[in-house]
């Protein structure tokens, strides 16, 4: 008996002296810069993924903590060059807080980090369980989107599962599309196509799930949605960053040589779509900014657009600045992605290609969350996605395609 009590105790510090970082599973990613297991102290950055983007995300298991013990996160920047000569600044990587998870379903932000004199972000998290998740910000992997798919599936028997395409890597791309294939009104909602920014597929997740319920009913009624909740879903599996990948990230693939397999059907969709039916709405949910708060990017020619196309990008802001108020409220006005300088990157963006192949009723745009806040949780990000749904609720119910 008392061999047995050595025994359980002499495991119990063994096990505490194996703290173990594992990051070989869906969207993990972490570079182990020092682990030391005395002060309880990790230091990590984002791996780089060679011609995968920018490296920011980061996401581990730590194993064999100990219940009630704090133990020290450090998180620095990658210090190789993603792509030419470029080497990603610290802050992409250093939320003010890293989220944490006990069993990988519920996650909370940890206390503020605060920034040590070598730059790297320290957190001081008390473990809850042995095993523990810490991440970047709240993941959504390409399981998370089957599961969703499978979920509003189940909820929707008009509900039709798909996969729009098959990967450079093989994996599918699925996507689900809700309504008659000749409903009145058409509808395309996605997301990223930038793999870290994870906010977007919780904005999704909370549109698709406020699309499936009774709330929903009568816009689903006169529409045919089609959602995806992951486009870049090589990099999402990877926990790569995709933004800014070698040679051109989703986003920049909008032409008429793509080079990833699921924009080019993204692109045949929306083509057959806009032929057969009209295509009323576009969106594509990002999740780029720090302090950014929750906005619009509109068309460039909005200014000098007249007639239907102004009327409805006007009705759109609007009724979204009604029904996008929580965590926060969107705001009123459209911005311009002038950071984008030439005409050609514009019109290989999904936005500007969609508003090239689309007609005059048509609006497309994109709708970015920022992310460096505790607000911005699953629930948060999840408002914003049902603050969506009732903006095009209101939109649709106007009948955007009136004279
Ligand atoms: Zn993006």
């Amino acid at each position: 008996m008392i061999q047995r009590l050595f025994l359980l105790l002499f495991m119990t510090l063994h096990a505490h002296a194996e703290w173990r970082v594992i990051t070989d599973f869906e969207g993990g990613n972490a570079e182990v810069v020092k682990l030391d297991q005395a002060s309880g102290t990790l230091r990590i950055m984002p791996a780089l993924r060679e011609g995968r983007g920018w490296p920011c995300w980061w996401f581990c298991k730590l194993d064999g903590l100990t219940p009630g013990e704090e133990f020290t996160l450090e998180v620095e920047a990658q210090t190789k060059p993603f792509r030419d000569k470029m080497v990603l600044a610290a802050a992409w990587c250093q939320p003010k807080h890293a989220w944490i998870s006990s069993e990988g379903q519920t996650w909370s932000p940890s206390d503020k980090g605060t920034l040590s004199t070598d730059k790297a972000m320290v957190y001081r998290i008390k473990a809850t369980a042995s095993q523990m998740r810490v991440a970047w910000g709240p993941p959504f992997v390409p399981s998370d989107a089957d599961k969703l798919l499978t979920d509003i599936a189940a909820r929707l028997p008009e509900a039709k599962r798909f996969e729009l395409a098959k990967t450079r890597g093989g994996l599918p791309v699925n996507g689900i599309r809700i309504g008659d294939e000749n409903a009145p009104h058409q509808v395309w909602i996605g997301s990223r196509q930038h793999a870290w920014e994870a906010g977007g597929s919780q904005v999704g997740r909370g549109f698709i799930t406020w699309y499936a319920s009774d709330e929903a009913k009568d816009l689903r009624a006169k529409t045919c949605l089609h959602y995806i909740p992951i486009m870049d879903v090589d990099n999402a599996a990877i926990g790569a960053g995709g933004k800014e990948a070698l040679p051109r990230d989703h986003n920049r693939d909008w032409d008429a040589n793509s080079i990833y397999p699921e924009v080019a059907a993204a692109q045949k969709m929306i083509r057959d779509i806009h032929a057969k039916h009209g295509l009323d709405v576009f969106i594509d949910l990002h999740n780029p900014g720090s302090d950014d708060p929750v906005f619009f990017f509109g068309p460039f020619a909005f200014e000098r657009m007249t007639g239907i196309q102004q009327r409805n990008y006007q009705r759109w802001i609007d009724l979204a600045a009604a029904n996008i108020i929580e965590p926060l409220k969107v705001q009123p006005k459209y911005r311009f992605a002038t950071y984008v300088t030439s005409e050609e990157e514009r019109g290989r963006m999904s936005s500007g290609w969609v508003r090239a192949n689309t007609g005059d009723s048509t609006i497309s745009v994109t709708l970015e969350t920022g992310w460096n806040s505790s607000l911005m949780s699953v629930g948060g990000y999840g408002k914003v996605g049902a603050g969506l749904g009732r903006s095009l609720a209101a939109y649709i119910e106007e009948n955007p395609r009136r004279e």
